[in-house]
């Protein structure tokens, strides 16, 4: 057989790398919803690769082949384009990878690198642990990192037990995020990053973010930001100087609902003052090849591309869901029932001014109807029902149309009781600290018409007023045979 060489292969990754540099460059050109349309996927690629198919296909595929020895060598030592094995890439979740990188880094020059994971848990352990190092020349001393309290109750856990209780690792709750100087009390030497939630899930809580980037880099320690609320519609710390972002795919990005997915996106050339040079030129690509190669907490192609088409409408999405979330807010603001609403976009909100600073939805000034900068608040709020705690489930108990689900991001509304869901594993005293009382209602307002969500509010909170709803079930599902086939029957099937 004719043998082409090593080389052959390199000449030929460098001549693909400038051909993607320069599409990347172009694309970089293009507006917000341009981009996410297409993501990093070009003609070129369709014709050449994917047999002209205008939508990113699916790999459904454990691993690549290659063409012979040699490109299989230079394959597995990362030094031609190549995705080997789908525990550390595979084509799908490239172009996820792509899209997100794209997106976080939109209106600026940041340079970004993104890699998906199979959760946003997934992305979060990623994003901290490679940080989480002894120091060489102390290493008995406890480290520790700063956050915030208000945090999603799964990121509670994580860093309270997996890391603090079962590591040893300090987590300094940073309890009023507004105020910087408790973030400044808290860090020291052995502060490995500074994290946060923007806004928080379920309290909205917010800082700060630009006085946090500062503080955290005068002592060269990262900041990581989890910014599945906002999603790079409303917000994309990277551009503001922020390390890390991660995001919970699974929710606003991938809106259908169809699966579990994570990513963390980062910015080339990070600060820290602990891992190697390579970790902090680019810090995707390290834990893609490196630790996540190693512990194997990849997305499925499936699910990647399922979040992929998603993302596609993100901006008007968030448009629209923000719209709604408005309108909604200030309906239950003015309920008798309703003891408090918590809404950033609500002027009565305490962090209303904080929040307007950052959170402006994307290319509004090129949006043919508005034409001007915007801002828009995203589409997750909660409220609390006067009186006792039971009151709140009778409400919650009593929806018809917004589903009960410990679920964020949706297309449709979903509603919880943080208390007994999602923060339920925390006691008494952690939820007073992120104030989640037990008749706080989560809401996250989904795309129906407003007015369809106001009806079922407003049927559900006159039970307060003795008003009964009741329910009743249909013995089959809508799933099953059509009534119109089995009216049918007395034709024989046989
Ligand atoms: C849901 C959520 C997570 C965890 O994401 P999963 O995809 O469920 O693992 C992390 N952060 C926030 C803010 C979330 O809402």
């Amino acid at each position: 057989m004719d043998q082409k060489g090593i080389e052959h292969y390199l000449e030929a990754a460098k001549r693909a790398a400038a051909w993607h540099e320069n599409h990347l460059a172009e694309i970089k050109k293009s507006r917000f919803d341009t981009m996410a349309v297409h993501g990093i996927y070009s003609m070129q690629e369709a014709i050449d690769f994917n047999q002209g198919s205008i939508i990113e296909p699916i790999y459904m595929s454990t691993a690549q082949a290659f063409r012979d020895s040699d490109e299989m060598e230079a394959a597995l030592a990362y030094k031609i384009p190549t995705w080997c094995y789908s525990r550390i890439a595979n084509p799908s979740m490239y172009y996820l990878e792509g899209v997100l990188a794209l997106l976080e880094g939109y209106g600026s020059d940041v340079e970004t690198s993104c890699l998906a994971t199979a959760s946003g848990m997934a992305a979060i352990q990623t994003a901290v642990d490679p940080f989480l190092l002894p120091d060489p020349e102390n290493p008995t001393e406890q480290i520790n990192f700063v956050s915030a309290a208000q945090v999603y109750g799964g990121t509670f856990q994580q860093f309270a037990i997996r890391k603090e209780k079962e590591l040893g690792i300090k987590w300094r709750k940073v309890i009023n995020p507004g105020n910087i100087e408790e973030w400044e009390k808290l860090i020291d030497n052995n502060t490995r990053f500074v994290y946060g939630e923007l806004p928080s899930n379920p309290g909205q809580s917010f800082f700060d973010l630009k006085k946090v980037i500062d503080l955290s880099h005068q002592h060269n320690i990262p900041v990581i930001i989890d910014s599945t609320v906002a999603t790079p519609a409303l917000l994309r710390p990277l551009t503001l100087g922020a390390d890390i972002v991660v995001q919970s795919v699974t929710k606003t990005l991938s809106t259908s609902g169809f699966g579990i997915s994570g990513a963390v996106i980062s910015r080339k050339n990070l600060v820290s003052k602990v891992g190697s040079p390579e970790m902090k030129a680019d810090f995707s690509l390290y834990a893609k090849t490196l630790p996540n190669r190693d512990n194997g907490p990849n997305i499925s192609p499936m699910n990647a591309s399922l979040a992929l088409n998603d993302i596609r409408t993100l901006r008007s999405r968030v448009d629209v869901q923000s719209r709604s979330s408005m309108t909604v807010a200030r309906y239950l603001s003015d309920h008798k029932h309703v003891e408090q609403v918590d809404y950033l976009g609500l002027e009565s909100h305490p962090l209303h001014r904080l929040a307007s600073d950052y959170m402006w939805l994307v290319d509004a000034e090129h949006d043919e109807q508005y034409r001007q900068p915007l801002n828009r608040y995203g589409h997750l709020l909660s409220f609390r029902v006067k009186g006792s705690p039971d009151k709140a489930r009778d409400v919650f108990d009593a929806f018809s149309m917004i589903f009960r689900a410990t679920d964020l991001g949706r297309i449709k509304s979903v509603a919880t009781i943080p208390a007994i869901s999602t923060h339920s594993q925390q006691d008494e005293e952690d939820r007073k600290k992120s104030d989640i009382p037990p008749n706080l209602i989560r809401l996250c307002v989904g795309a129906e018409h407003p007015d369809d969500i106001i009806n079922d509010l407003e049927k559900a909170l006159a039970v307060l007023d003795g008003k009964k709803v009741s329910f009743t079930a249909p013995e089959f599902s809508a799933g099953g045979a059509s009534s119109a086939l089995l009216r049918r029957k007395g034709e024989d099937s046989e």
